[in-house]
């Protein structure tokens, strides 16, 4: 390029600039024009002011404009470093890129792992035959469409449920992408919660028709007896009983839920929340014939947590030892800083030494509605719920739940608690 041509460009910018400020100079031009007018200002003011807007107006608007500018440099110098490969590479989910013919032309790490027998030259047909894969073939390599989805399940080795889409690259490539999503934690989740649904409905409808059965007798049969009349509303007062602890359980559950994290710098005295939750059961475990004992070890005994959750907590457990561990006739708490060289901590130890826990119901003790035996935890007011309330507290705190048995001799449900 000569000076001359520099020189024109440089010119035909300027009048481009000037032509896409006019109303802004002409705004200017009266507003200065006014003040000559109005405020009375001489020429030799007016003329270099109109000047220096003429000047103002020619220059670059620097931010906006440049900015625009400098993005697509960027973006076009970025672009042109940018590989397939690499930004195959860099996706989490498993990503395959194939061609007209259907044929494998890069598959990145993620579907190696997750597919394995995958190599460039292979048929996506002959690896992938489920029909709904072939469908979604079909229409993305017709050109009808540029895009489509799927839902796949890959049977083996383990099941897993996909979302797949397929998509043309497009600027004449000739080549297409296949992204697997993979659903099967959400499903799972999903599967969790109308299972959770539908135990909490069966748990309510029981008393609920159990009530239903009695209004019925009342109206009906018993209508002028009056010692039935006594005694199926003692019943049916029972059956609100329970159906009201459900409630407060499962709504116990959801505001945990709810609640995704702990509020740091609280510290919790674990020595009087464990006295007075032995205090407000008194009452329970003399109902029982239980005596309950206290094993605390001397000096501070204090852990970061929230007071009323952990109170929550060895209520449960205490609970659960005077109902169903009754038959020993004592409880044991004990509270001790723990000492299994793993981090530190401090240990609540709630003991009994009722039937125990037979050592295969051990490791689902603590999953919803589940109970060893039902009629047990019915006459014994329980829910259900109990345990699964205590798993989800301790997770909150960092904190473990060990169960050790021996059927006969009793249960203890250990509680280790981080002290930072
Ligand atoms: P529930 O409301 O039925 O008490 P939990 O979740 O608290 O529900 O307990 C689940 C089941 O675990 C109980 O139904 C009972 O069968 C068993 N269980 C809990 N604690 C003890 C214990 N100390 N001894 C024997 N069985 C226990």
């Amino acid at each position: 390029m000569t000076d001359l041509d520099v020189e024109h460009k440089g010119m035909a910018q300027a009048a481009a600039r000037l032509w896409s400020s006019r109303w802004l100079l002409a705004a200017g031009v009266v507003a200065v024009l006014s003040a000559f007018a109005f405020a009375n200002i001489s020429a030799y003011v007016l003329v270099p002011a109109l000047l220096l807007l003429l000047v103002a107006a020619m220059l670059p608007a620097a931010g906006l404009r440049q900015s625009g500018e400098n993005a697509a440099a960027i973006e076009a110098i970025g672009l042109q470093r940018l590989s397939g490969e690499y930004l195959a590479a860099a996706v989490a989910d498993p990503l395959i890129i194939f061609d007209r013919a259907a044929t494998i032309v890069h598959a990145n790490a993620a579907a190696f792992a997750a597919f394995g027998g995958i190599a460039p030259g292979l048929s996506l047909p002959l690896k992938f035959r489920a029909p709904e894969m072939q469908t979604l073939l079909d229409s993305v390599l017709s050109g009808t469409i540029a895009s489509d989805v799927v839902d796949y399940t890959e049977k083996l080795p383990v099941e897993r449920a996909y979302r797949v889409s397929a998509s043309s690259v497009g600027h004449g490539t000739d080549l297409y992408v296949l992204v697997f999503k993979d659903q099967s934690e959400t499903r799972r989740i999903d599967r969790m919660r109308a299972d959770f649904i539908a135990n909490a409905s069966h748990e309510l409808r029981t008393p609920l028709a159990s009530i239903a059965g009695f209004i019925e007798t009342l109206r009906g049969p018993a209508r002028n007896d009056p010692a039935a009349r006594d005694q199926f509303l003692q019943i049916m007062q029972n059956q609100t009983g329970r159906m009201a602890r459900l409630i407060d359980d499962l709504l116990s559950l959801s505001r945990l839920e709810m609640k995704p994290y702990l509020k740091p710098g609280t510290e919790v005295d674990l020595r009087q929340t464990v006295d007075s939750v032995i205090d407000s059961l008194a009452p329970l475990a003399r109902e029982n014939g239980v005596v309950i004992e206290r094993d605390f070890a001397k000096g501070p005994l204090d852990v970061p947590g929230d007071r009323d959750e952990l109170f929550q907590v060895f209520e449960n457990l205490l609970e659960n030892a005077c109902k169903y561990g009754q038959s020993g006739g004592r409880v044991v708490v004990s509270i001790a800083p723990a000492d299994d060289g793993s981090e530190p901590g401090i240990d609540v130890t709630i003991r009994d030494f009722g039937p125990g826990i037979p050592e295969e119901h051990i490791p689902r003790i603590t999953e919803r509605f589940y109970r060893i035996d039902v009629e047990t935890s019915r006459t014994q007011k329980g829910t259900g719920l109990g345990l699964s309330i205590v798993k989800h507290i301790l997770t909150r705190h960092n904190a473990r739940l060990t169960i050790k048995s021996e059927v006969g001799k009793g249960a203890a449900f250990s509680v280790h608690l981080p002290t930072h």
